[in-house]
């Protein structure tokens, strides 16, 4: 069931691809297993599922360390800098810096455990006061140069968590506008910053922002069913 799931969010993402005139091997799926047993980890493994994400440190640790399969590690929630140095040399990528002081202390454990760590920069594009990231384009200019001087960290991207919305088409805008930001960034040419990867779009809108240039989705709900946080 895990599978079928998988492979037709593949499918729409190769779809959306089509419509944009984009090469679907530019979009990577991470399946986003936060609240869901190992077991679903490791039968999607199995079938060749590589890249997985997870909000919580103690939850991606305790997967980390259960599982047998090589699976690419993402983190996509809110991190405490406290909560840094149990994950600096087990994921393959941190999606959600949007400060300095973070940015910082993850540069500080990279350092100690010879690592450098891939992260993108957090832009809260629709300005939601619930949620983290960054606001102003300035603030994210400042932030990715900042980070960029620092030692074993390095900056790959952006990320944006969209509202959730009824119609996937009101966060198009949001998406077009990480995209530009992207590409404003990008051309500044900033040392130590590539700007490669794009992470936007979720089980309610990820179509859509494939078609606005996502290359990483992250998808949960459509790929393991609905989440239970009551047990
Ligand atoms: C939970 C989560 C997702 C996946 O959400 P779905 O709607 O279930 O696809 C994606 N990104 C982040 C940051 C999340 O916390």
């Amino acid at each position: 069931m895990l599978k079928e799931n998988y492979d037709m969010v593949a499918e729409k993402v190769r779809a959306a691809c089509e419509r944009s005139g984009r090469n679907p091997e530019e979009v990577t799926i991470i399946a986003v297993s936060k609240t869901k047993p190992l077991e679903d980890v490791v039968e999607l493994s199995r079938h060749g599922v590589t890249d997985f994400g997870e909000n919580k440190v103690q939850e991606l640790c305790s997967k980390y360390e259960a599982i047998e399969n090589p699976v690419r590690w993402h983190l996509i929630g809110h991190l405490q800098t406290n909560k840094v140095k149990y994950i600096v040399d087990k994921v393959a990528l941190i999606h959600s810096v949007d400060s300095l002081k973070l940015a910082k202390q993850i540069s500080k454990e990279a350092v100690k455990k010879q690592v450098t760590v891939p992260v993108l920069i957090q832009v809260n594009v629709a300005e939601e006061e619930t949620k983290f990231g960054l606001e102003s384009t300035d603030e994210v200019m400042e932030l990715v140069q900042e980070t960029a001087k620092l030692p074993n960290i390095s900056i790959q991207g952006l990320m944006t968590i969209a509202p959730f919305v009824d119609d996937p088409e009101d966060n198009r805008k949001y998406f077009r506008q990480l995209k530009q930001l992207f590409i404003d960034i990008d051309k500044k040419n900033f040392d130590n910053v590539t700007m490669k990867i794009l992470s936007m779009g979720m089980t309610n809108d990820y179509e859509v922002a494939v078609e606005e240039g996502a290359t990483m989705v992250r998808v949960g709900t459509g790929i393991f069913g609905a989440r239970n946080y009551n047990i």
